[in-house]
């Protein structure tokens, strides 16, 4: 067992460090404050090769693994969890794709994806959040046309706003239900899809959360991936690689708000000395600090087994769960030994807390998480 990175992964966490620093740490402040999506870092993450992750070169991408793109997340994240969130969801639709789609399919969309396309996942329903199963959005084929007609609302959308392409998952037969579940690739612009509410949400307002309403949007049948209903075990197999992404975001998000309250602690005088000089303060930042680095590992973990080609439903859902309570819990305990400074927007601690509540809710809840391995261990 070797607890290092490759040289290339190595590389690609400077790489992604110094972007965090110089181009995304300057710009987190007013990103959330504004609720602007950060189309000019999208860009230099599209230059820099990192919205191309996991894509072979043959189709345009930079290639490298799973644990490459988790260790880029991860490093973003310690400046702006919208950013790295927005990366991360965006690589949902390619690696769909990647895995499932046609030869003509990968050639058509992948080099776009890779090279400044934004991809969406659309799956979530007003009706149909944890029971993913039950969504009613249709997709009928006309046979006539050889289209897909597709009607239905989807809700909380990750960059569905301005996606170019989205991978949605529809009922192609409905009686069927889940079985009946396709993924069918929707381009922006396609008449009769529009983009519906756009959410105001607690945190993580650079990255767009849109309602996307589908009434008679014909798409060609060839935007059919792979098999008709199959939608929903794509859907889920893609989940699984996609909460690798969230517990990157969030391991992130506590390293971020850990490295702060070092800073703080240092700094902060009270009675006469460093806060730092307190031993409870101390045993704040050893909990914050042990529970971060053990979160960190059970990601690695996950994207090694999901690089390596193993099985890795049961350990995303474990790397996410636990990154996504400890981010949680680490933010807390931040904010705290900030004080009432932590509880003012002059810090980025009230903003690494709001935002890292959303990694317990999105690609799954802790709870759906805690249904994943429990089924895996009672199996
Ligand atoms: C900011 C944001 C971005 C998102 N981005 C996307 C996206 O890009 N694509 C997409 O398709 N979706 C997206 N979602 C949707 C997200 O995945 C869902 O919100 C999530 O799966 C939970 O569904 P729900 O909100 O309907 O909650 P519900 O399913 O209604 O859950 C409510 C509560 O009940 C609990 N619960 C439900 N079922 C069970 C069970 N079986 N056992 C125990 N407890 C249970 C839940 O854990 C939760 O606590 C996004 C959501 C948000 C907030």
């Amino acid at each position: 067992m070797e607890f290092k990175l490759t040289e290339e992964q190595e590389m690609l966490q400077e790489m992604a460090h110094d972007f965090a620093e110089k181009s995304v740490a300057p710009r987190a402040a007013d990103i959330d404050k504004n609720g602007e999506f950060p189309q000019d870092l999208f860009d230099t993450m599209t230059e820099m090769g990192f919205t191309g992750l996991c894509i072979p070169e043959e189709y345009g991408g930079s290639g490298g693994d799973d644990i490459g793109k988790a260790i880029v997340v991860e490093e973003i994240a310690k400046k702006c969890a919208s950013t790295a969130g927005t990366l991360s969801v965006h690589m949902v639709c390619p690696s769909i794709l990647l895995k499932f789609g046609s030869e003509e399919q990968k050639k058509k969309y992948l080099p776009k994806l890779a090279n400044g396309c934004l991809g969406a996942f659309a799956l979530t329903e007003p009706g149909a959040g944890s029971d993913a199963g039950s969504a009613r959005t249709t997709a009928i084929l006309d046979e006539a046309t050889g289209e897909y007609v597709i009607n239905g609302t989807k809700c909380f959308i990750t960059g569905g706003a301005r996606a170019q392409y989205i991978a949605l998952i529809a009922l192609t037969q409905p009686e069927k239900k889940i079985k009946g579940m396709s993924c069918i690739i929707v381009e922006k612009g396609t008449p009769g899809f529009t983009i519906g509410k756009v959410e105001d949400k607690m945190g993580l307002h650079g990255s767009e959360t849109a309602e996307l309403v589908f009434d008679n949007c014909r798409v060609p049948k060839e935007n059919l991936i792979g098999e008709e209903g199959k939608g929903f075990n794509y859907a889920m197999i893609a989940l699984d690689g996609a909460r690798i992404g969230i517990a990157a975001q969030a391991v992130g998000i506590a390293e971020g708000a850990l490295e702060a309250s070092i800073e703080y602690a240092h700094q902060r005088i009270q009675f006469g000395k460093p806060i730092a000089a307190l031993q409870g303060i101390q045993w704040y930042l050893a909990d914050m600090a042990t529970k971060t680095e053990a979160a960190k590992w059970l990601t690695y973990y996950a994207a090694y087994r999901k690089s390596a080609g193993l099985p890795h439903t049961k350990e995303a859902a474990m790397a996410k769960l636990n990154a996504s309570e400890n981010a949680r819990y680490v933010t807390n305990l931040a904010l705290q030994i900030h004080g009432g400074y932590g509880y003012m927007r002059d810090y980025p601690i009230e903003r690494m807390y709001r935002d890292a509540k959303i990694t317990e809710i999105y690609e799954g809840t802790s709870e759906i998480h805690k249904v994943v391995i429990s089924r895996a261990l009672l199996k």
